[in-house]
């Protein structure tokens, strides 16, 4: 007999979680995606020493059936693509099927989910069900991830202080807020309340909840249109700017990436109105048709490949030129003759 063997899904997964879950945010980023998926107005976040004892996402979204919920878990279940074809129009956030199959191989999971009609409740330790019973009828998910790396003991010791894993994630829901300024969020860690929004869709009102109202204030709005992208955002004025290029928040038909090629069209833009090694902050909303972004790049999806990408740096460059140049006239217009 051979000596090679197909792993159990049970192993695989926790494989796979060594790339999919890497820190406590990992496990935000992918539940919140799912939210957001599920069409949720409302989601929110608790997490208990940053995330490593529980983080528990609630929404409001279309939940699951009990068939769905049970299935889930399983690596490659997906309700997002079917097709191969799909994967060259990806709308979602999610399509790998592989989140809740890593998050459950490398913690315990708590499930309630309903869809309206059914509700269910599920409780796994490291990916195996232990209980499973009939669930409130409240429609939406509440998932809660506790333990997290409690059976992967190397990968828990190389988590950092709370206070650096709890940045991570006021990070991510700061860019996810100004991602979805219709979406009404909340972070919350112990008795505190990290970041609300109010999911009215006004984007400056995110921009104030997370920057203050005063550099919100000091901030130009921007909006422009070629043949094949569409942008809008802020952008602040040359007298706000930060020392670290982190500030510019760059988001792709709803999915919040970094792209080195986008930052340096931002920060050209600016010309010589920028001092030396400084950037402004700026969010910066990009929608092309999905067939031109192809985020199948690695499995955390902030990498992303554009085509077309000339012509979007040239909007992008022009459009905030245009913004700070017109804001930067306005003084002298408005100086009496
Ligand atoms: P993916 O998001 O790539 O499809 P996941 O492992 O993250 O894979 O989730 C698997 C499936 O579980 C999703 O496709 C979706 O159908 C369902 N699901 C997960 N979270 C939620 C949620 N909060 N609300 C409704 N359905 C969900
Ligand atoms: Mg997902």
């Amino acid at each position: 007999m051979g000596q090679i063997q197909i792993m159990d899904d049970f192993l695989s997964n926790k494989i796979a979680a060594g790339e999919v879950v890497e820190r406590p945010t990992s496990v935000v980023k992918e539940l919140v995606e799912n939210a957001i998926d599920a069409g949720s107005t409302s989601i929110e976040v608790i997490l208990e020493e940053a995330g490593l004892t529980s983080i528990q996402v609630i929404d409001n979204g279309h939940g699951m059936d009990e068939e769905d919920a049970l299935i889930s878990f399983q690596r490659h279940a997906t309700s997002k693509i079917h097709h191969e074809h799909d994967l060259f129009r990806i709308r979602t956030l999610g399509f790998r099927g592989e989140a809740l199959a890593s998050i459950a191989s490398v913690s315990k999971v708590h499930l309630m989910t309903s869809n309206g009609e059914t509700g269910l409740e599920v409780y796994l330790e490291g990916g195996h069900v232990k209980e499973k019973k009939p669930g409130p009828l409240r429609r939406g998910t509440d998932l809660q991830v506790k333990q997290l790396f409690y059976n992967t003991p190397a990968r828990l010791k190389y988590m950092k202080t709370i206070q650096t894993e709890l940045g991570h994630t006021i990070d991510l829901m700061n860019r996810l807020a100004l991602c979805y300024p219709n979406i009404a969020f909340k972070l919350r860690h112990h008795d505190h309340m990290l970041l609300q929004t109010n999911g009215r869709g006004d984007l400056q009102h995110v921009l104030a909840a997370i920057y203050g109202v005063s550099n919100a204030k000091k901030m130009v709005a921007f909006e422009g249109e070629s043949q094949d992208y569409k942008i809008y955002g802020f952008t602040t004025i040359p007298e706000i700017t930060r020392a670290s290029k982190n500030y510019m928040s760059i988001f792709v038909n709803g999915r919040w990436v970094k792209h080195y090629t986008i930052q340096k069209a931002i920060l050209e833009a600016y010309h010589t109105y920028l001092p030396i090694g400084r950037a402004p902050i700026t969010v910066i909303h990009i929608e092309g048709d999905p067939h031109l972004t192809d985020v199948n790049v690695h499995p955390a999806k902030q990498q992303i490949r554009l085509s077309k990408e000339g012509e979007l740096m040239q909007l992008i460059e022009k459009t905030i030129h245009e913004a700070i140049r017109s804001h930067m006239h306005v003084p002298e217009i408005a100086k009496p003759k």
